[in-house]
Parts: structure tokens; sequence; C-alpha cells
């Protein structure tokens, strides 16, 4: 049957519309109750948010006392959850030159051992650092990327409880900001043999989103991945064909920690969300992050997660 729009039609379907968009509204609050209550508690995830995008934190810059405080406080998260070091005392030291300047960085790296595949590993990872101080302004970055840090210690608590398979290695790392060097230095110094680590999971910016868009990016570079990635999820369009080599929007394959991964030919998957009015800007503050955006894609993340830990990689 055509469909002829006359005026009735017309009207009955801007009624439709509407009614979907009040829908929509009241589907995405119930929604959020649809993450099942034991998997994390979204007031802490927010509230860790809230803690590392303070202005006490100055921005977080690789070096600063506002980078030590950081360190600090993510490691005493992991140790209270009894998550266990990687590297001693949690950390990695490296250090490095950059347009004239010596810094010394820190990747914070823990693990959890695996019940049925201890010697294949999945590396979760999030950057801490971020652009510090300029011209009097803190950068506090709280997409960018105090959202992944409190998803990586969200993970690690997660998996206390519900051991994974394969073995985990939480990494926050340092100075990805100043070019993925805290990244790079894992790889290149990695304390296990590279080729155990199977699988990177990388989270950068993923606390907000006007549109309700989620990226999870790296299925053109490693077609095996696609089929653990949804369309949906809860209130979330997921997009997973862009971005990285493919469609219309630029290339994010080189632009955070999965490229270090990805240069040592071992699998990614990328969760972020398009640069906003932000990004990088001394705006990215707390008040910017959509707390039900923000819980629904730390839902998703791990998800997906269970999925691949559930293969044999
Ligand atoms: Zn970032």
């Amino acid at each position: 049957m055509n469909f002829r729009p006359t005026k009735f039609y017309l009207l009955l379907f801007y009624v439709l519309l509407l009614n979907c968009n009040v829908q929509k509204k009241q589907l995405t609050k119930d929604q959020f109750k649809l993450i099942p209550q034991n998997w994390f508690n979204g007031k802490t995830l927010l509230d860790r948010v809230k803690i590392l995008s303070s202005d006490e934190y100055e921005g977080r810059e690789t070096g600063s006392n506002g980078a030590k405080k950081a360190k600090d406080f993510i490691v005493s998260e992991l140790r209270n959850l009894a998550v266990l070091p990687l590297a001693p005392n949690y950390i990695q030291p490296f250090s490095f030159k950059k347009s004239n300047t010596s810094y010394r960085g820190e990747n914070i790296l823990s693990i959890i051992k695996g019940s049925i595949y201890p010697e294949k590993y999945i590396v979760l990872s999030a950057h801490y650092d971020h652009e510090g101080i300029k011209n009097g302004e803190i950068y506090n970055g709280a997409d960018d990327n105090a959202s992944g840090i409190s998803a990586l210690i969200t993970f690690a608590n997660f998996l206390k409880k519900n051991p994974p398979k394969h073995s985990v290695i939480f990494a926050a790392f340092d100075a990805e900001e100043l070019g993925l060097i805290g990244s790079k230095y894992f790889v290149d110094n990695t304390i296990i043999p590279l080729n155990s680590i199977k699988l990177n999971l990388n989270m950068d910016m993923i606390g907000r989103s006007d549109t309700s868009e989620l990226y999870i990016i790296g299925t053109n570079h490693y077609k095996q991945l696609q089929s653990v990635i949804p369309e949906k999820s809860l209130g979330l369009q997921i997009i997973s064909d862009e971005h990285d080599g493919i469609g219309k929007g630029i290339n994010w394959t080189n632009s955070s920690d999965h490229a270090s991964f990805h240069s040592k030919g071992i699998p990614f998957l990328y969760f972020g969300v398009e640069d906003h009015k932000d990004y990088h800007q001394p705006t990215d503050d707390y008040e910017g992050i959509q707390p039900i955006f923000y819980q629904n894609s730390v839902y998703t993340a791990i998800s997906i997660f269970k999925k691949l830990d559930g293969m044999q990689l």
C-alpha cells in the first residue's frame, strides 16, 4: 500500500512522534534500571570522576603534583579492592624528553589472574594524565579521561567479584596526551611476554554524548571482534563502522593508547565518544558528564568484555 500523507496522516504522524519522544525519555530511565544491581555502583563510578577532575588534581599533567595525587588515588583504590600489583608497588616508571623538557612518567599496572586461561592476557586500559594548567586555567579532563579511569577501577571491582577466564591487566597509562608515551613504553618493556597479550580494550572519553552515541572501533582491523558488538546497548547507539579507517569520520586508529597495541599486531577495541565542545578545553568538567550515558557506556564495556572473555582468544 502506498502511503499518502494527507493532513490527517501528517497530524497522526506528528502525534506519534511526540509520543515517541516522551517514551524515549522514560525508556532511558527505565533502561538504566536494567543494569544489574551487583555489576557496579553508579554513584561510586561518578564520585571518582568528580574527585579526579577536581581542581585539586591540577589537570594531572605528567610529572606534576596533580598527576602524583591522581596516581596515589588510583593505587589506593586498587589496594582497597585487593587487586594485586603487576609492577612493584603497582608502578612502572619511565622517563623521556619532549620539546627539550625532561619528563618522568608512571604507568599504574595491576592484575587479576584468569581462572581458565591464566597465561593469556586481556589488557584493559585508560590514561590518567591530562593537559595540566595553561595560562592559569586548569584543564580538569573529566571526560578526558577521568571517565575512563573510573571505569577501569569499576572493572577491577567487578572482576574481583566475577573472576575472569583470561588474566586481566588493568593499565592506567601516563603521558598519553604527550604522544601515547606510557602505553608505548608498556608494549616495548612488557613485564609479561608480548605474545601472551591477546587483546586490548581501551577507554578514553566515555562520559558524555548529546546524541547517545558510543563509538567502539577496531573491527576494521580485527574483523573477528565484530560479532561481540551490538547495534544498541540500553539507551546507546553503538557505532563501529567509522573512525578506524572506514566511514566518513577521521581515523582514530592512532589517536589513543590502543595504537601502541595495534603497532604490535595486538587486536584492540577502543571505546570513546565524538569530540565535543569541551574536548581539550578547560571546560571539560565534572558537570559535563552525563550520568546515564556514562553508566550505560560502562555497562556496555563490561558486557562486551564478558563476551570476549567467554571466547578462546
Ligand atoms: Zn584522552
